[in-house]
C-alpha cells in the first residue's frame, strides 16, 4: 500500500475528525457505565423493602406469643372461678365453724391466684396495645417507604429510558462519523483505542504530552506544528492534535 499523500491541512482535518469521534466515543462509554449502575440501585431498593417487610412479620409473630399466653391465662382464671363457685356451694353445706374456716381459706387462696393471674393479664393487654402501636408505626413507615420506592423506581426507569435513547443516538452518530474518516486513520484510532479507550487523541500541553505527560523534545513540537503526518507521542503512542496552553 502506498502511503497516502496529504497536506498539513488535510492531516489536521482528519485528526480533528478523530478528536470529535473520540468525544462521542467517551460519551458512549460514559453512558454505558451509567446505565450499568442503574439496575443495582433498583436492587438496593428491593432489598431495603424486603427487610422492612420481614421486620413487620417478626413484630406480628411476637404479638401472637403474647395473645396465646393471655388466652391461656384467661382460661385458667375461668377454671379457678368455677372452682371458687364449687367451694361457695360447699360453704352453704358447712355445719361447723371449723369447716367454714377451712373452706374460706381455700377460697381465699384461689382468689389470690386469680388476682395474680388478672394482674398478669392486664400487663399482657398493655403489652399487646403497645405492640399494636409498634406494628402500626412500622406499617406506616413501610407504606411511606413503598411510596418513595415507587417514585424512585419510576425515576430510575425514566433515567434508563432517556439514557438508552441518548446512547442509541450517540452510537448512530459514532457510526456516521466513522464513514467520513479515511480507513488508515480509523484503523490507527481503533488499534490505539484497545489500549487507551476514549483517550487516543490529545494535545501537547506546554511541551508535555497531554496524555502521558512526558516532556516532548523540540523536534516533536516542530512536527506537531508542521503536521506533515500523524504525529504521535514516543512514549504512549497517542496522536497529537496540536498544542494547547492547558
Ligand atoms: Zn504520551
Amino acid at each position: 500500500m502506498t502511503p497516502v499523500e496529504r497536506t498539513p491541512d488535510e492531516i489536521r482535518a482528519i485528526v480533528q475528525q478523530l478528536r470529535d469521534l473520540q468525544e462521542v466515543d467517551r460519551e458512549i462509554r460514559d453512558l454505558r457505565k451509567q446505565l450499568a449502575l442503574l439496575p443495582a440501585k433498583h436492587k438496593a431498593l428491593d432489598v431495603r423493602l424486603a427487610q422492612e417487610h420481614e421486620e413487620i412479620e417478626r413484630l406480628k409473630a411476637d404479638k401472637m406469643d403474647t395473645s396465646n399466653e393471655r388466652r391461656k391465662l384467661e382460661k385458667e382464671i375461668r377454671e379457678l372461678e368455677a372452682e371458687i363457685q364449687s367451694h361457695e356451694d360447699k360453704r352453704m353445706k358447712c355445719k361447723t365453724n371449723a369447716e367454714l374456716r377451712a373452706v374460706d381459706l381455700e377460697i381465699a387462696a384461689i382468689r389470690q391466684k386469680v388476682d395474680a393471674l388478672e394482674t398478669r393479664v392486664l400487663e399482657l393487654i398493655e403489652e399487646e396495645e403497645a405492640h399494636d402501636r409498634k406494628v402500626a408505626d412500622a406499617r406506616a413507615k413501610l407504606e411511606q417507604l413503598e411510596r418513595e420506592h415507587l417514585e424512585e423506581r419510576r425515576r430510575i426507569e425514566e433515567q434508563i429510558r432517556s439514557k438508552s435513547e441518548k446512547l442509541a443516538r450517540r452510537e448512530q452518530t459514532y457510526k456516521d462519523m466513522r464513514t467520513r474518516i479515511p480507513a488508515d486513520a480509523l484503523a490507527l484510532y481503533d488499534r490505539l483505542s484497545e489500549r487507551l479507550p476514549g483517550s487516543v487523541v490529545c494535545p501537547a500541553v506546554r511541551n508535555h504530552c497531554g496524555g502521558c505527560h512526558i516532556t516532548l523534545v523540540n523536534q516533536k513540537l516542530v512536527e506537531i506544528r508542521q503536521m506533515k503526518t500523524f504525529v504521535r507521542c514516543e512514549a504512549c503512542l497517542r496522536i497529537f492534535c496540536g498544542e494547547e496552553e492547558g
